[in-house]
């Protein structure tokens, strides 16, 4: 190895040992932490951060990655280093280049006004009252403006922003693959309402918080999950952290009256963290910016294919859920299997995205990517927004707001200046299913061991498919080389009918 590079590993690994320490004081914070120590564990957390940032903006890095021919535009630098070599210095080019093209005022201008934003935000939704937060969304947006015109001056700035949370992704590329799910999920729910609705009431029957720690704590070893390289705990808002290469917590939280609720956050988290806990580039490249997950939507597409493909599937109940049965307790006592897989996948349009179902999900996150990119160019103004949002609720869902604390004020994102980021939310969806039919494909046998209780074949096919690599390829790449073919909508949609067709009977 070029002794650059060595040089740049050595320097990466020190940025990453720093933002790992971030993570177990800030988990810490969300999970134990007394609620009096709030104050000075912010200041611990900023220092870090600053220590972080300047880690990452070190001069040396890009010397380096220009000494091996590394540049924005030939990220990938000499084409005479290894393939490996080659991503390494695309992944820590990006890194580098998003955190020094940034104009200092840009950024503390940023962090003040996301600040702000989100205070306003949290009043604006508790008194729902969009008016309030209307000159905060115009500041947010301007400056989101601004910091794509920085960070890449030729290309449209929804484009950028987009390119942070999906590298390689570009507004036209996902509006083409948006335009066919759209349509097909809305006759899909169109077909669903038409049938009678399927009894998930059991499912809200009393459970107490002890049996569902059980359960989770049983799902874990279900799927798995290494509990000496992680652990679960209890958040109010389920989340999953890496403080190590070997260790990755998760939370869930236990609500009596929804036995589900815990399950399938506790599966869910799971997958994020089996991501994680796979990850491993050759050893000179462990703990670097390549030991860093794809992107958000990769990210997406392992925990929803643990808790919804995999986890709402009869084949995986078939042999689990006497088992589920007795650590419940009570809750499922004369509900057969076949009645338990009907309930967990139960379809039903609803106003807020969190709780939505596996069908009416991207019908949520299409119409947030259609209104933040008419937000972001201008062609919708912030006071239209309440309106706008809406009109498409009535189109794609067939359900209308009461308010806009339902609505257009429910998500904390374009409060804490997350613009760009909705879209991983479906496109993790559709890897999820495309990957899902790929092994499917080369793994005949997958059903059968599903039924049989062993879920290892899939785990290891996802290992080394898309955990292994990490940020060896920008997701384009990746889903390309795991499946064969381009990003399609068809397998989600293909995916959804045969199993809902299933269970509502059309
Ligand atoms: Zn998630």
């Amino acid at each position: 190895m070029r002794k650059e590079i060595s040089r740049l590993v050595e320097i990466d690994r020190e940025h990453v040992l720093v933002s790992h320490i971030e993570s177990v004081l800030s988990w810490d914070q969300e999970t134990y932490m007394p609620p009096k120590a709030v104050e000075e564990r912010a200041e611990q957390l900023a220092l870090l951060e600053g220590l972080a940032h300047e880690k990452l903006v070190n001069p040396e890095i890009g010397s380096l990655l220009s000494a091996l021919g590394s540049t924005p535009g030939n990220p990938l630098g000499d084409s005479g280093l290894s393939p490996e070599e080659r991503a390494y210095l695309r992944a820590l080019r990006r890194a580098y280049d998003q955190a020094t093209k940034l104009p200092a005022d840009l950024v503390t201008d940023l962090a003040r006004t996301t600040a702000l934003g989100q205070s306003a935000w949290v009043d604006a939704r508790t008194n729902d009252d969009f008016d309030a937060f209307a000159p905060f969304l115009e500041k947010l947006l301007d400056l989101q403006r601004r910091k794509a015109a920085c960070l890449g001056p030729d290309k449209p700035a929804y484009d950028v922003l987009l390119d942070l949370y999906e590298p390689g992704s570009t507004e036209a590329g996902i509006a083409e693959v948006f335009k066919s799910l759209r349509s097909e999920l809305v006759s899909l729910l169109g077909k669903i309402r038409s049938r009678p609705q399927v009894d998930d009431s059991f499912l809200f029957r009393a459970c107490p918080e002890s049996r569902q720690a059980e359960v989770s704590q049983w799902l874990m070893d279900v799927v798995g999950f290494d509990k000496e390289r992680g652990r679960l705990d209890t958040t109010a808002h389920p989340f999953t952290n890496t403080l190590g290469s070997d260790d990755v917590r998760i939370t869930t939280r236990y609500i009596q009256g929804n036995l589900a609720s815990s399950m399938f956050s506790t599966i869910h988290e799971s997958g994020h963290a089996l991501y994680e806990l796979g990850i491993e580039p050759s050893a000179a490249f462990r703990r670097t910016k390549l030991s860093e997950a794809a992107s958000m939507a990769v990210h997406e597409s392992q925990s929803r294919l643990w808790e919804n493909i995999i986890g709402r599937s009869a084949a995986f109940w078939a042999p689990n859920y006497s088992r589920l049965a007795s650590l419940s307790g009570a809750v499922l006592e004369g509900v057969p299997l076949d009645s338990f897989v009907r309930a967990i996948n139960k379809v039903e349009p609803s106003l807020i995205r969190t709780e939505a179902d596996e069908v009416t999900y991207s019908l949520h996150v299409i119409l947030r990517f259609e209104l933040e990119s008419d937000l972001i160019s201008g062609r919708l103004a912030v006071k239209d927004l309440p309106a706008a949002w809406n009109a498409k609720m009535k189109d794609l869902l067939g359900v209308v707001p009461k308010n806009d604390a339902e609505g257009c004020l429910q998500d904390v994102h374009w409060s804490c200046g997350l613009y760009g980021y909705f879209p991983s939310y479906a496109l993790g969806n559709l890897y999820a299913a495309q990957l899902w039919d790929r092994m499917r494909e080369t793994l005949p046998d997958v059903d059968a061991s599903l039924r049989r209780g062993d879920v290892s074949p899939i785990r290891e096919w996802l290992r080394e498919k898309i955990h292994k690599p990490a940020s060896t390829w920008i997701p384009g790449e990746l889903i390309e080389r795991a499946t064969g073919s381009a990003l399609d909508a068809k397998y989600f949609v293909s995916y959804l009918n045969e199993k809902y067709s299933r269970i509502y009977g059309f």
